[in-house]
């Protein structure tokens, strides 16, 4: 159910009325709009009283029921976009941010080099995998908690706040403790038990469309994450297995439009897993920022060729500066910055 609260209501009110909602059995949401306060119930409507009783109060406005599935993460519940603080990098206003790194963590001298010029650049924070999910258990598996260190490292010499991966659910503090987002795969995109562990660091999180998922299962997969009481959740489209195979995968457009007309959380695009070659990095770009994307993800390396991860879809640092002075048009065209 959605409780919506009248303008001007005092702490002390606001405070009474979620203090009524827990005692009928419902785990209230506060959330603090520009215009008014809401305040999501959750619980089961069959076995807990009936919230219509709130309607008496002089505090609340209206009481109704939620009828989307996706409740916390829908625009139902929340109709003014959300955004969300990564060690102050603000993702879902006007500017349009960019997280730019490496696939992998290879060594101090290529994550320092990217993230030295991708600042330059004109990223806004650093994407590297300390762990990596690899199809095969032969190739790199990443630096683990030495490549988290670098992170940390990086973001102490140029600012830029650190988004890595984390891949079970033992990982979570480690890896919330170096980082300031924490990235969920496209393979871990419905492994719950992980969600809910990265949800309760409080840390963002960004949580990839899983490749063969529906928009639906992705929203109700978000929902996790605001359901364990971390309203900082960012949705990132990363491509779908489709039976295309010119590219790594389908990277889908219109999903931004779909989930920013659904969800009020920022979404984020990944042309790079996205397409699988660095050549349509550039013109996925701009599609996404076309579209409606609060921010991208785009793997940038020194040296593309001689990744040890996804060789073929990283772009070189010349690559990405250019890349950047050609998207700042387009943002203006529809009312964004970057
Ligand atoms: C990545 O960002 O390098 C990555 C492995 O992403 P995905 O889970 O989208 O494949
Ligand atoms: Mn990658």
């Amino acid at each position: 159910m959605i409780v919506v609260l009248k303008n001007n209501v005092s702490p002390e009110e606001e405070n009474a009325v979620v203090e009524e909602i827990k005692k009928l059995g419902y785990r209230p949401h506060v959330m603090h709009g520009v215009a008014r306060t809401v305040i999501g119930a959750i619980g089961d409507e069959h076995s807990h009283r009936d919230l219509d009783v709130l309607n008496a109060w002089t505090q609340v406005e209206s009481v109704t029921p939620i009828q989307k599935r996706h409740k916390l993460v829908s625009r139902e519940a929340h109709p003014q976009n959300s955004t969300v603080n990564a060690g102050g990098v603000i993702v879902g206003g006007k500017k349009i941010q960019v997280m730019a790194g490496p696939c992998s963590v290879e060594s101090e001298e290529q994550l320092m080099k990217t993230a030295h010029a991708v600042k330059a650049a004109g990223a806004s924070m650093l994407r590297g995998g300390a762990f990596k999910p690899r199809t095969s258990p032969y190739e790199f598996q990443g630096l683990g908690e030495e490549g988290l260190k670098l992170l940390a490292k990086a973001r102490e010499e140029t600012g830029l706040p650190i988004v890595t991966e984390l891949l079970s659910q033992d990982q979570a503090e480690l890896v919330a403790e170096y980082s300031d987002m924490l990235q969920i795969g496209t393979r871990n995109a419905q492994n719950f038990q992980l969600i809910i562990a990265a949800a309760k660091t409080g840390k963002p999180v960004l949580l990839k469309r899983g490749m063969s998922m529906r928009i639906m299962e992705w929203l109700l997969a978000g929902e996790y994450v605001l359901a364990n009481r971390n309203p900082n959740l960012l949705f990132c489209e990363r491509g779908i297995r489709t039976f295309e195979d010119y590219t790594r995968n389908t990277l889908d457009l219109s999903a931004v439009a779909v989930v920013k007309a659904e969800s009020h959380c920022p979404i984020v695009v990944d042309p790079s897993q996205g397409c699988g070659k660095a050549s349509l990095v550039r013109s996925m770009c701009k599609g996404a920022v076309a579209v409606g994307a609060d921010a991208l993800l785009v793997e940038v390396h020194p040296n593309p060729t001689e990744a040890i991860s996804d060789a073929a879809q990283q772009i070189d640092l010349e690559g990405f500066a250019a890349l950047i002075d050609e998207l700042a048009p387009i943002a203006e065209s529809v009312g964004r910055e970057i």
